[in-house]
């Protein structure tokens, strides 16, 4: 009889309390209806213990990311094409919304100390941990992201970021027709199938636009990442500056911020991430794959499957 982990988890289902164990790390007492939850919930659990139920503990561990991984956490807005009509964002980039996601950002790396660096363009922000992070006991849900080495982080990097050059391209060309009085099935009809190089063109002969020189902030997205920064903390009795050297939040715009040349010129980055030891071409499918399922094992991840008898011990004492 073989106790295979999809089986255990076809159980786990099917078990009521199951739900509550896996919130039991934030549960929180507000009311006095939420204190009897609460303590019915415990004592589910102490039923549990002992119990042929017991074995749900382990499912804890299956939302570990296991060390050395490097954990990214990816936020993205929910129906945001939506909400950025409804606030009339100026399309295809309005910089206050932007700026304030920036803002929003800064302060969550502000206050987590195991964030290292964040990268973000639209409506999302991929916020990546150091590698020796305890945070949550690594436990997240499986939208996060797991990197096997700092190769795959650094290929997870470049993914986003051809995501927000492709897209942005893109948006630009379909506003600026848009706004030209084309409908919005004719300049999905005229950008099909075009190529980045041709999309270049399009906004120059068209509308003038030379697609380099766009801000940074539209075209590369942004990196936020603690530096050393020398501040004025105060003056002295002759009124000259204090300065002290501080780790501030500080964000860099850059083409290519999975490049060798950007990530190891910052020890912030490559002393609690990694060095990116060479410039990568193309992203490799695999790892793309990896991004975009959840579930999967992790390219550069030793597969190891352990058959283990379940009651072995009562079917050798049957002379099995
Ligand atoms: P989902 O809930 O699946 O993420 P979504 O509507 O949020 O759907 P996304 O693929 O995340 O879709 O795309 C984000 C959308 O929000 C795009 O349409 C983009 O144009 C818009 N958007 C986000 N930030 C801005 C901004 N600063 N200025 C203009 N538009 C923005
Ligand atoms: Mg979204
Ligand atoms: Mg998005």
């Amino acid at each position: 009889m073989i106790n295979s982990v999809g089986v255990v988890r076809k159980e786990a289902e099917n078990c009521n309390c199951l739900q509550v164990f896996f919130v039991s790390g934030s549960f929180k007492v507000d009311s006095v209806e939420a204190k009897k939850k609460e303590e019915n919930f415990r004592e589910t659990l102490r039923d549990m213990a002992n119990s042929k139920y017991e074995y749900v503990k382990s499912f804890e561990l299956e939302d570990e990311v296991m060390l050395p991984n490097l954990m990214v956490v990816r936020i993205d807005g929910r129906d945001f094409s939506r909400f950025s009509q409804v606030h009339e964002f100026e399309k295809p980039n309005d910089e206050t919304a932007l700026n304030l996601m920036n803002s929003c950002s800064a302060a969550v790396l502000e206050e987590f100390p195991d964030i290292i660096f964040a990268y973000g363009y639209s409506d999302e922000y991929s916020f990546v941990f150091k590698k020796t992070s305890r945070f949550y006991q690594r436990r997240a849900s499986s939208k996060v992201v797991s990197c096997a080495s700092a190769e795959v982080l650094q290929a997870y990097l470049a993914w986003r970021q051809q995501d927000c050059h492709a897209n942005n391209q893109y948006d630009t060309c379909f506003w600026m027709l848009v706004k030209s009085g084309k409908s919005v099935s004719e300049t999905q009809e005229i950008l099909k199938d075009t190529q980045k190089q041709q999309k270049n063109e399009l906004l120059f002969q068209k509308f003038g636009i030379n697609y380099k020189t766009l801000p940074e902030l539209f075209r590369q997205g942004s990196c936020l990442f603690k530096k050393k920064v020398e501040e004025t903390v105060k003056h002295d009795e002759n009124g000259n500056p204090v300065k002290r050297l501080r780790r501030k939040a500080v964000f860099v715009h850059s083409e290519n911020i999975a490049g060798r040349s950007f990530w190891n010129e910052q020890p912030s980055l490559y002393n609690d991430l990694g060095h990116f030891t060479k410039d990568i071409g193309k992203i490799e499918p695999d790892f793309i794959r990896s991004f975009q399922f959840e579930n999967k094992l992790l390219p550069l991840t030793w597969v190891v499957v352990r058959i283990d008898g379940c009651h072995f011990h009562s079917g050798c004492s049957r002379g099995v």
